[in-house]
């Protein structure tokens, strides 16, 4: 069948995305955009206990930091709007009773207290409770009581609940286009509620499969917690009388510890260093904060980069990719049916290569909220000239300014090392001369210095490390930095003038 290609991203707003869950919307959006479909974006509100105030904001944020497009959908709009399950409430009570009717589903009466009753006798006798073909005969359900008894309790605001029937001893098979065929049989599995009359809203599957059916899509790519749901799935589009346009699955790999074992948690990132979030994200509730990839310095770019190959493959050496080349390689079948190991230093390696390809111009845009943030004003070109002389040393934009901040901060104090190493014996007078030397050129550009001071110093006979070195104590203030030429041009002559006069003003020399 050949339909056009619609999938969803649909997260339920419970906290921060985590990265497995960017890394879901990002091969949803490479599959949608490689086939010319739509990409929708679905929000999974249905659970008002587990809902967080402000997680949809963070996951439209985080969207489109990446770059990851929504065509339809919760901030876009469509034609199958509302796109919030919240918002779209009066829709799933009617498809609940639809399966009643057909005796896919009932009502269960039990409470809460009641069914804690159930499990702890089971416990006691050593077995596990489950809801399903084995006890809904004999409890409270519309399948055990009278259809008066059943209007009568609904009537009187008993609290309700729809349950899905699963049929016994049925043997479900299914297809991923990732592991393959699958095949479940359901008496190991339990009867899910679809529709609670306490807040008047469907629970996850039923909401999930009417949406899924009503929004028309095509293939559904979600992560493999969701593989165990696929049964009850498969079985709620067969009471709909859906199968002809069931979507297709592909349940995606986990994201495992960068040891292997489990799968990759907030936790681990804080153990370790490194953020399991996107974003920066901070608790409305509890106050707690979370890294966030953005945050840390890294670009959307390398991020991306390195989640697209958290699972999939492209079957080359290549790992450098745009989006607009992962969108033109990626394929459900390259991706690995065994979970991803994450790769902390594989993260800061992709953010490297990013950072080293980067243009001044490109370094200028990113690099100025950081200067403004330290006081810095100073054209663009300046910004971008800056990060571009030390780019090279950098992993992270964070790790920018510690790399270029002597460029626009004159050195007050000097690292003692180099105090003790450089500022003494001849050096001093040495850095004297050398600034009428500076003082004299009308060429103050890097080539030009560079040659009429190694001519100079050859000429004089001095060692060409003592010189450099008290040069760059006096410009940098200490014994890091790029090449002493680069540190001129950079500055321009007065500067450079300025700060050796400093040093030889300020600072005694060492005996
Ligand atoms: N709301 C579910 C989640 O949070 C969606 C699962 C699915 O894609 O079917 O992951």
């Amino acid at each position: 069948m050949n339909r056009p290609v619609r999938v969803r991203f649909a997260p339920s707003p419970t906290g921060p995305l985590h990265i497995g869950g960017v890394r879901t919307a990002l091969y949803n959006y490479l599959f949608a955009r490689q086939h010319g479909g739509q990409m929708i974006l679905r929000i999974e509100d249905t659970d008002s206990q587990r809902f967080v105030p402000g997680a949809e904001a963070y996951i439209l944020e985080s969207l489109a930091w990446c770059g990851i497009e929504i065509d339809e959908g919760v901030g876009v709009g469509g034609p199958h709007a509302p796109y919030r399950q919240s918002e779209r409430r009066e829709i799933y009570l009617g498809y609940a009773l639809q399966l009643v009717d057909a005796g896919w589903a009932y009502y269960a009466f039990d409470s809460a207290a009641e069914l804690e009753t159930l499990r702890k006798e089971y416990e006691s006798r050593g077995e596990t409770f489950a809801y399903n073909y084995t006890v809904r005969e004999r409890l409270a359900t519309s399948l055990s009581l009278s259809a008066d008894e059943v209007k009568a309790r609904i009537d009187r605001g008993d609290q309700w609940v729809i349950r899905f029937k699963m049929p016994e001893n049925r043997l479900v098979e299914m297809d991923d286009l990732i592991r393959g065929h699958v095949e479940v049989n359901t008496s190991t599995l339990d009867d899910k509620v679809l529709y609670k009359s306490a807040d008047a809203l469907p629970t996850y599957h039923l909401a999930n499969i009417v949406d899924d059916h009503l929004m028309e899509i095509s293939h559904v790519i979600r992560g493999e917690e969701w593989l165990p749901s696929l049964p009850l799935h498969y079985l709620l589009y067969e009471a709909f009388g859906w199968q002809e346009t069931r979507p297709a699955f592909a349940h995606l790999p986990l994201l495992l510890k960068p040891t292997g074992g489990g799968k990759l948690s907030k936790r681990d990132g804080d153990k370790m260093g490194f953020p399991v979030f996107p974003l920066f994200w901070e608790s409305p509730a509890t106050g707690e904060t979370a890294h966030g990839y953005r945050e840390d310095g890294y670009f959307p770019e390398a991020f991306i980069n390195m989640l697209a190959l958290l699972g999939w493959n492209p079957g080359t050496e290549q790992e450098l990719f745009t989006m607009p080349e992962l969108i033109g390689r990626f394929s459900l079948e390259r991706v690995s049916k065994s979970g991803a190991r994450f790769q902390p230093d594989k993260a800061k390696w992709f953010n490297a290569q990013y950072m080293h390809h980067k243009t001044e111009a490109e370094l200028a845009v990113l690099y100025q909220p950081i200067l403004r943030e330290h006081g810095i004003e100073v054209p663009d070109a300046v910004a971008g000239h800056a990060a571009g002389i030390m780019k090279e040393r950098a992993t992270l934009l964070t790790d920018l300014w510690d790399l270029t901040s002597f460029f626009f901060i004159a050195p007050e104090v000097y690292e003692e090392k180099q105090v003790k190493k450089y500022w003494k014996g001849d050096n001093p007078a040495i850095l004297r001369a050398l600034r009428d030397v500076l003082a004299a050129l009308d060429d103050f550009s890097l080539e030009h210095t560079e040659q009429v001071v190694h001519a100079w110093i050859e000429e004089k006979g001095y060692g060409m490390g003592q010189v450099m070195n008290t040069l760059r104590l006096a410009l940098v203030g200490a014994g890091k930095g790029p090449g002493m030429y680069d540190v001129t041009s950079f500055l321009g002559k007065e500067e450079c003038l300025r700060r050796i006069d400093h040093l030889l003003n300020t600072l005694k020399p060492a005996e």
